[in-house]
């Protein structure tokens, strides 16, 4: 079927303008086929709370048969951003671009303002310097073991060196002769789980591939983007100058959020690649079989199947991990974590954890480890104990993390 005809562009941000005429508004044909993989319909059985019913709502705005109401900008609110809608769409609604120029005109209006404590948090991850050194008691507190958030995940993060600088020096050391590739650090998992950052050069630097951190590049505007700021824009520019200097054959993201977003920043211009897909398509060093009783249930990133439309992470890339591993029931499905989603909406992001989250309960091996490839995921899934949702010990592991042999140094 025919993609909708591409509707004017929001100068700001380069977005579709989505006034009456929009094609893109009056795209859906009102199937109702994204009924059943909305998370937010499959919880509140509102028809408002679904695809349809939102992109309803939004046209008869625009229409001016609707008066801009709050339970309008309450339903857009509500939607996690999981992207489940599109590819179950047969007249592929483009539902991502409609949601972020929605986001964004409700904000730009004065309809809707983020709570201060997020739009602070996203004033902090534009200036990564500032959020590097705010984040240091954190990085600090993970080390000692304390995790004073229900968000916050057990690791190990070097507190003071940087991933460029832990890059630029195991190269001088290991000296790989593969294809260069570029980083996205990021800017939460910089400042806070730097740890799977450093992973991600040892798997990359053990498998030849030559990597660069380019310390121009700043935080991707996923976060921006979730909050309806106009900001994104600018970062994404900074990003797009920092990466395109690097002369790199691609980027490659270990969180899918901050790739999906990072995509939209270099356009054709640079492949950008999630890096358990990447290795998987150049090959990727096995781990020797590990022969305890450990067991790896993988999660899939809502982000990388319905934003990046991937098919999962490779099989190759998991075998390689030397685990015994599956994928966890319903890995397609989202989890809740969306972007800020569940610091935002937490009653929703629970309710929508809590189906996904029981067969952790009674899942199989010492230790159970729960992994998957985006440190938002990975938060959300760490809160599923702190929630009570699973009431036996587990650990939440990015893959990268369970590739990392540790013997590149
Ligand atoms: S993005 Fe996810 S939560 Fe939002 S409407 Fe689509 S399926 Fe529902
Ligand atoms: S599947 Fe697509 S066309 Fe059908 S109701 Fe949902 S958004 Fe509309």
């Amino acid at each position: 079927m025919k993609k909708p005809e591409t509707a004017p562009k929001n100068s700001a941000l380069d977005l579709p303008v989505l006034d009456a005429s929009s094609a893109l508004l009056t795209s859906c044909v009102h199937c109702g086929f994204c009924l059943e993989v909305c998370p937010t319909y499959q919880q509140s059985g509102d028809e408002n709370n679904s695809p349809r019913g939102r992109l309803r709502l939004w046209r008869q705005e625009a229409q001016g048969r609707l008066e801009p109401d709050p339970w309008t900008v309450q339903y857009t609110q509500e939607c996690v951003g999981c992207l489940a809608c599109e590819p179950a769409c047969p007249a592929r609604v483009p539902y991502g671009e409609i949601l972020e120029e929605v986001r964004h005109q409700h904000v730009h209006s004065g309809r809707h303002l983020p709570p201060l404590s997020l739009r602070l948090a996203a004033w902090l991850a534009a200036r990564p310097r500032l959020f590097s050194l705010v984040g240091l008691p954190l990085r600090v507190f993970r080390r000692a073991g304390l995790l004073p958030h229900r968000l916050l995940f057990a690791g190990q993060p070097a507190v003071l060196e940087s991933t460029a600088a832990y890059a630029a020096r195991l190269m001088a050391r290991q000296r790989p002769t593969g294809p260069r590739v570029a980083l996205l650090t990021g800017c939460l998992m910089e400042a806070v789980f730097r740890e799977i950052n450093f992973a991600t050069v040892r798997v990359l630097i053990r498998n030849n591939l030559q990597v660069v951190v380019p310390e121009q590049q700043g935080c991707c505007g996923a976060m921006h983007e979730h909050l309806g700021l106009a900001a994104v824009e600018q970062l994404r520019e900074q990003n797009r100058q920092a990466f395109l200097a690097a002369d790199v054959a691609a980027v490659v993201a270990n969180s899918s959020g901050c790739g999906l977003s990072t995509m939209k920043t270099l356009g054709g211009d640079l492949p950008v690649r999630d890096v358990l897909d990447f290795l998987g398509e150049t090959g990727v060093r096995a781990n020797s079989p590990r022969s305890d009783k450990a067991r790896v249930y993988v999660d899939l990133p809502c982000h990388l199947v319905h934003g990046q439309k991937l098919p999962g992470i490779p099989q190759s890339v998991l075998d390689a991990t030397g685990y015994r591993w599956e994928l966890a029931p319903r890995a397609r499905d989202c989890c809740g974590s969306g972007g800020v989603y569940n610091l935002q909406q937490p009653g929703n992001a629970r309710q929508i954890l809590q189906g996904k989250s029981q067969f952790l309960n009674t899942a199989e091996g010492d230790p159970v480890i729960l992994a998957t490839s985006n440190h938002v995921c990975m938060m959300q899934w760490q809160s599923a104990g702190r929630a009570g949702l699973v009431q036996r010990p587990y650990q939440v592991r990015h893959v990268i993390q369970l590739l990392d042999t540790g013997d590149v140094t």
